[in-house]
């Protein structure tokens, strides 16, 4: 499960994160997970939650966003949001297509308490 490398790698930005602003406690963590970042959200989760117990964030709540796939006609530039891997386009039939999102794995935010 490579979802438990991603997150012990995200809890060591989180935990260089607080320290920077002198956090006492995370209590909240967002995530963007794309469509084709080859994460499953739920096991990312079960991951975090497992991780986060005895760090700064053992009570923070994860929210991930899931970001579908986006891509492009490279024949007749139409763009289209796909939620099946059928790389065909909608509009041409082309299967020249460009990804545009959907790949990425991104930590949007984190809230942090102060003081
Ligand atoms: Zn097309």
């Amino acid at each position: 499960m490579h979802e438990l490398s991603i997150v012990a790698s995200l809890f060591e930005i989180l935990e260089e994160k607080a320290e920077e602003q002198k956090a006492k406690r995370i209590v909240g963590v967002k995530l963007q997970v794309g469509a084709l970042s080859g994460v499953v959200p739920e096991f990312l989760e079960t991951a975090f939650n497992i991780y986060k117990k005895e760090t700064l964030a053992d009570k923070a709540r994860l929210e991930i966003e899931k970001v579908p796939l986006k891509i492009q006609c490279q024949k007749c530039h139409t763009e289209m949001v796909k939620d099946d891997f059928v790389f065909i386009c909608e509009n041409c039939g082309s299967r020249e297509l460009e990804t545009l999102g959907g790949t990425e794995l991104l930590l949007e935010k984190i809230e942090m308490e102060v003081s």
